[in-house]
This record gives structure tokens, C-alpha cells and sequence, in this order.
């Protein structure tokens, strides 16, 4: 089976096509280093992290390079409010760069404490100036943009194409439709370049350019980072579900004006938010959770990714206290899985009698999982089921485990080590086995005969969870 995507260009499932066979170059929009990611950003990174990982493990020679965004970004993607950077900077009494500093550091160190593998590339828009302002240069070449109080603006009306992606109705978009207008524009949905003077007087860094004095804006930074690593044409871009309809429109509109080359990108990913009660997480609005927050509250950071990969990235996933713990203790029944399979393997190492029975199939069927559109929650299935299935050769199904943990990263191989402790074996069956009877007595609705079931195994110190992975047990 081919690798499948769900591409936004389209709206559909599409196999996946290099432009050069065999490998893989992927941009995904990183950070804005004024504050801490919240963990509905570390949604976007683990996704990132799955893609990257997935299409290794299917064989491509994968580049993913990731921007942090150290300067431009205003409060607002269409040129409105204040520049993000500036105003945070502003606030603590810290230099503009050291902000960026402390921040990206903090945020390397999250989505390293979450296994998310740092990109091949990692680019700072503060250092790709020069080549934001040739790609601008390109394009007022070629009559796409104009100058207006101070500012260079990109002339989307010379852009017949702009808003494909994002299947945007362009005449709703007048000028005067938003609540707060650039009237230096032309359109509404024209976007700023390059500021100079204009509103934006306090800019803390600024840069000699064509147009006078000024900083970017935030759309080119990821134009022109991405062309410069991975060339005027590249295979994959990824970012969050709220960047369809201005900042990747934005930035398909400016790269395929200043290179006259299109597609510009073959396939854009985007993931779904992560919702706290119903609610978009915002950074703005005050309403998120950083991963310390979760720590802090006795999470271990891999509890968060194993929730994350319990979703499908194009879902919308609901954040809660409660399934944070389901994932917490779902993980440690696993671990604890992993334990025994890994006691069992090491006595079945001495029997050579044991006929070797397939992990192969759960295998395929992982694979198929992840390269059918990155499939996560199915891929931990098959984990599950390999797991659960007593069949299998034990180090053969030890050896399929570790595999398959080189996507999900869940340091599965730590649980195998000889201080970890292992449950026996016939206690895991016996346990499954009151499991198995407990389901079954739910289903005929016999509620008595369930409670009982799960009281006794209390009394014996094993606590059960029910999740959206089936039924999982820990040590109390
Ligand atoms: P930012 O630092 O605001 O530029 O966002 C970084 C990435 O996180 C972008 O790809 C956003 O689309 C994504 N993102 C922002 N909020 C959420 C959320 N609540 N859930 C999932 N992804 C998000
Ligand atoms: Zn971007």
C-alpha cells in the first residue's frame, strides 16, 4: 500500500509522491518564542514528530525543517495588533532576543521531555533576513506588491489563484469587513511584507531593506526558510488547522508569485485542535496548560504524548484532567506489559521447542496504520493486540514492540530493563481472564456480577480502568 495523506490541497486522501523518490522534504510551522507552547501546540509538534517518523520508518530519506518565529508575529495573523515578540518583551523589561532565547530553549526542552525528535532543520527568522528580502525582491519584480505608508504590501488582486487552498470566497472579503482595517491596503486580504514606519513605530529590531528601515512580516519568514532548505518546489507542509486560511494561504500566494513555479507545495497537513471544554486553547486568551502544568500535577510527559496518540491528528481532541489519567495509567499498564513479555522472552530464549508464531501480521498492520494517514490510535491498537496475543513467540513479539516504539516513543525498552520487575505470567492470564468475564457481564447488562468482578480484583491490589483502548489494569 502506498503511503496516504489527507491533503488540504484537494480535501482528500492522496497517495504520497515525492518529487524525488525515496525522499521527504517536510516544513512545519514551529514556534513563536514569546511564552511557553501550550500543550495544544505540542498537539502540532508530536504530529510533526509521527510524520517525520512514519515516513523514515517507511523507508524516506526524510528533511523537516522547523522555523522559530523571533521576530513579525503580530497578535493578529492579518497585520493587526501588536507585534507578539515586542509586546512580551516589553512586559518582562527583557531584551526582544533574550525573550526568544529563553523561550526556545524552554520549548526544545518540552518537546524533548516528550521524545519529539528535533527536526534536521532548525531555522530562527531573525537570521534569514537577507533572505526574506530577496524573495520580496522577487516578487516586486514581477509587479505583486506596493508600497503604502510606509509599508510594502503583497497585491493578492495580481494573484488569481489566492485562496485556493483554503477554498476562500474572496468576494465576502472587502475592505471594512474586519473590525479593525489597514486602510493602506487595497484589499482586505492583502498582507504586509515589509513594515517600515506605519503603526508599528516601537519595533525593537529593525533591518536596513529596499523600503526603508523596518522588520518583516510574519507570512515570508516561512517562505523564504523554507525555500532556502528544501527548494523552490518541496514535498510536505504542516501546521495547525487556524493557518489554512491566512498565514499558508498567505505564504502559497507570495512563494508561487516569487519563483512562478506551482505547486509550490505537493501536499499541506493540518492538524485539529486540541479543545479545553469546548474551547480553542489560546495563548492570547489566557486559557492553557503548559507541559510543567502537567508535570507538576504528577503527569509524566510521555502520559501526555500517549493521550496525544490515542486521537487521530485531523480530530478534534477534548483535553481533560480525567483522560489524562486514563492515558497515565493506560501507559503503565502497557509498560507493565512490556515487563513480562520482556521475562517471558528471556526464558523462552533457553526453549528452542516454541515454534516462532508471527508478530509479522500486527507488524503490517501497524505499519498500514501510520502509513494510512498516520493512523495513531490504530497503530496502538495493534500494539495492544500484540500485546494481549499469548500466541506469539514472546521475543519475537518483544522484538515487534521495540519496533513499533520507534514511531509511538513511549520508552518502551526502559520497561524491559531487569530493576523493572516482572508480574507472572499466570497472574497477567488470570487477571485478563476475570477482565474478559467482567466485559462479558456487562454487555448482558448483569451490572451486579461486573462490580463484584472488579471488587474482588481491588482486593487483590489490581485496580481496572476503563478507556477508550478497552480495559486496562494496574497495581494499585
Ligand atoms: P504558534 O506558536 O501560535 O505559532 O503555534 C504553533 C503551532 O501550534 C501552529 O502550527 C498552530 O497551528 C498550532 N496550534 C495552536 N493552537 C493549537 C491547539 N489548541 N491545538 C493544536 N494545535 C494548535
Ligand atoms: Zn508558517
Amino acid at each position: 500500500m502506498a503511503f496516504t495523506l489527507y491533503n488540504t490541497l484537494g480535501r482528500e486522501l492522496q497517495a504520497f509522491r515525492p518529487i524525488v523518490p525515496g525522499k521527504a522534504g517536510f516544513y512545519g510551522c514551529g514556534p513563536t518564542v514569546y511564552t511557553y507552547a501550550h500543550i495544544g501546540n505540542l498537539r502540532a509538534y508530536v504530529m510533526h514528530d509521527v510524520l517525520a517518523r512514519s515516513l523514515r520508518r517507511a523507508g524516506f530519506d526524510v528533511t523537516h525543517v522547523m522555523n522559530i518565529t523571533d521576530v513579525g508575529h503580530l497578535s493578529g495573523d492579518n497585520d493587526e495588533g501588536e507585534d507578539k515578540m515586542v509586546k512580551s518583551a516589553g512586559e518582562r523589561g527583557q531584551p526582544v532576543l533574550e525573550i526568544a532565547r529563553f523561550y526556545t530553549d524552554a520549548f526544545f526542552r518540552d518537546t524533548s521531555r516528550m521524545n519529539i525528535l528535533r527536526p534536521t532543520v532548525v531555522c530562527r527568522a531573525t537570521e534569514h533576513i537577507d533572505d526574506m528580502i530577496a524573495l520580496i525582491r522577487r516578487m516586486e519584480e514581477k509587479g505583486f506588491t506596493y508600497e503604502a505608508g510606509g509599508n510594502l504590501y503583497f497585491d493578492t488582486a495580481r494573484f488569481p489563484s489566492y485562496g485556493e487552498m483554503a477554498l476562500l470566497r474572496l468576494e465576502n472579503q472587502k475592505a471594512g469587513a474586519r473590525v479593525e482595517v489597514d486602510r493602506n491596503k487595497r484589499n482586505a486580504r492583502d498582507f504586509v511584507l515589509w513594515f517600515t514606519k506605519s503603526k508599528f513605530e516601537n519595533q525593537a529590531l529593525v533591518w536596513d531593506s529596499p523600503w526603508g528601515k523596518g522588520y518583516p512580516g510574519w507570512h515570508i519568514e516561512c517562505s523564504a526558510m523554507s525555500i532556502k532548505y528544501l527548494g523552490e518546489q518541496f514535498d510536505i507542509h504542516a501546521g495547525g488547522i487556524d493557518h489554512i486560511s491566512v498565514h499558508h494561504t498567505n505564504e502559497i500566494a507570495q512563494s508561487e508569485a516569487a519563483t512562478g513555479k506551482s505547486p509550490w507545495v505537493r501536499y499541506w497537513l493540518h492538524n485539529e485542535f486540541l479543545v479545553l471544554d469546548k474551547e480553542k486553547m489560546s495563548k492570547s486568551a489566557g486559557t492553557f496548560l503548559t507541559l510543567q502544568n502537567l508535570v507538576d500535577a504528577g503527569f509524566d510527559p510521555l502520559d501526555y504524548r500517549y493521550f496525544l496518540l490515542g486521537g487521530h491528528y485531523r480530530s478534534q481532541l477534548q483535553f481533560s484532567w480525567e483522560s489524562l489519567e486514563g492515558a497515565k495509567n493506560a501507559r503503565r499498564s502497557l509498560a507493565e506489559r512490556v515487563k513480562n513479555l520482556a521475562g517471558r522472552a528471556e526464558k523462552a530464549a533457553n526453549c528452542t521447542d516454541r515454534p516462532a508464531l508471527g508478530a509479522a501480521a500486527y507488524l503490517e498492520a501497524f505499519n498500514g496504520a501510520l502509513e494510512n494517514d498516520l493512523s495513531t490510535p490504530r497503530a496502538l491498537a495493534e500494539l495492544w493486540g500484540l500485546l494481549r496475543d499469548t500466541g506469539v513467540e514472546p521475543g519475537e513479539a518483544l522484538r515487534a514492540v521495540l519496533d513499533m516504539d520507534g514511531v509511538l516513543a513511549l520508552n518502551l525498552k526502559e520497561a524491559c530493563s531487569p530493576s523493572a520487575g516482572t508480574e507472572d505470567e499466570q497472574t497477567i492470564r488470570e487477571i485478563e481472564s476475570l477482565i474478559g468475564e467482567r466485559n462479558a457481564a456487562k454487555k448482558v447488562k448483569d451490572f451486579g456480577k461486573a462490580d463484584s468482578i472488579r471488587d474482588s480484583l481491588k482486593n487483590k491490589g489490581v485496580i481496572l480502568e476503563d478507556g477508550p483502548s478497552g480495559t486496562q489494569w494496574r497495581r494499585a
